[in-house]
């Protein structure tokens, strides 16, 4: 099967040439045609000879996804269903704030981390995206964007959807340096944040890479009886050593971490875990900000229901009280199936039931 030429760095696409006889410079005017002017065919990449067109033609494809399924809100979110080209399913969501317009990726086709209140996390993982995967999701939204909203560009992005990003962490780091190079998409570090459900040791080697991106935890508890019995990932890192390598990567990056909490009514939402949750923080109260997220329900998750909004108001007020930093997530696109994952199950299950 032929690769995404998304996949590869400037770098990487630079040797692939030259070791093919072509010119170095080259790979810069493919790139233009990738990244800046957003062509949809390599037979509309003019200024390059017809040898390497021929050779990038043989061995890459330049659209991989096919839209399936486009949603839009009634605040002007719009969520994407993709079709890889083995027949998988993917979701990616463009989202609209004040600083700017945020396209939220997937990494992996399902997810293996199980948490118990996710729609991901009911289909288990099928393979990884490719880095070239994980990219051509944003060139879509912009190039939806160039053509019905000109000139508004995907300023933020948010490794936030279907899958656990560390879990398919090189192809994650590829993905970061292309969308981050200048010649490329050129989105700042400081506008892209990765969410890990806390695989610690991949949490280190974030930490090292040094990419200076923003890193959000998914706590969900404050303690390991609670967390365990969320995210069964606990388990093999409980919180100790995952605050441990959360205070590292603060240190080595001098970057904020955030933590994301989501509030499961009746489950971890009382006064109690509020302030356990300040107790947890502790001294790292300045290098912290905590994100308490309102749960989106999921059909197949009875269990969990969302916590009213005067539990959320109570929450967010016992942890100020402590010092905290925190904010209440506002929502996006609460009618069109908002929950990362909800899209795609719903899909496949109507698929499933057309068979
Ligand atoms: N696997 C990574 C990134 C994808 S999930 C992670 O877990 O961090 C991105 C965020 O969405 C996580 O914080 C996750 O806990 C949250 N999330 C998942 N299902 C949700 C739901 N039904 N309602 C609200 N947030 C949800
Ligand atoms: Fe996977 Fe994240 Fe969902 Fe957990 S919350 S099942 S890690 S996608």
């Amino acid at each position: 099967m032929k690769h995404s030429i998304y996949g590869l760095t400037l770098e990487q696409l630079t040797t692939w040439l030259v070791e093919r006889g072509q010119k170095s410079f080259r790979a810069k005017q493919v790139w233009d045609w990738l990244y800046k002017k957003r062509v949809k065919d390599f037979s509309e990449m003019r200024n390059v000879n017809k040898d390497c067109l021929q050779l990038l033609q043989e061995h890459f494809v330049i659209q991989s996804l096919s839209e399936q399924i486009k949603q839009q809100s009634a605040d002007g979110t719009i969520k994407f269903l993709f079709k890889l080209p083995d027949g998988h399913m993917i979701e990616t969501v463009l989202m609209r704030h004040h600083y700017g317009l945020s396209v939220c990726v997937t990494t992996q086709v399902g997810c293996n981390i199980g948490c118990t209140f996710c729609a991901s996390g009911l289909l288990k993982k099928s393979r990884d995206l490719s880095s070239g995967e994980i990219v051509e999701q944003i060139i879509k939204v912009q190039q939806y964007l160039d053509e019905y909203e000109q000139g508004n560009r995907v300023s933020h992005v948010v490794v936030m959807g279907i899958g656990e990003p560390f879990d398919n962490y090189d192809h994650l780091m590829d993905f970061l340096r292309i969308i981050n190079d200048q010649d490329g998409l050129a989105i700042g570090a400081r506008r892209i944040t990765v969410s890990t459900s806390g695989i610690v040791p991949k949490i280190y080697q974030f930490a090292d890479a040094n990419l200076q991106v923003n890193l959000a935890i998914s706590l969900h508890a404050p303690n390991d009886e609670l967390r365990t019995q969320i995210m069964k990932i606990n388990r093999a890192y409980p919180l100790k050593e995952l605050m441990r390598a959360c205070q590292y990567y603060v240190a080595k990056t001098n970057r904020r971490i955030t933590f994301e909490y989501i509030l499961l009514k009746d489950v971890n939402d009382h006064k109690q875990e509020a302030l356990q949750l300040a107790d947890l923080i502790g001294d790292m109260r300045h290098l912290v900000y905590v994100n308490l997220i309102p749960y989106n329900p999921v059909a197949e998750h009875q269990q969990y229901q969302r916590s009213t909004p005067q539990a959320v108001q109570a929450f967010y007020e016992t942890l100020k009280a402590k010092g905290i930093n925190c904010g209440i997530r506002r929502e996006h696109g609460t009618d069109i199936d908002a929950a990362c994952g909800q899209l795609r199950s719903k899909q496949i299950k109507k698929n499933a039931a057309l068979c």
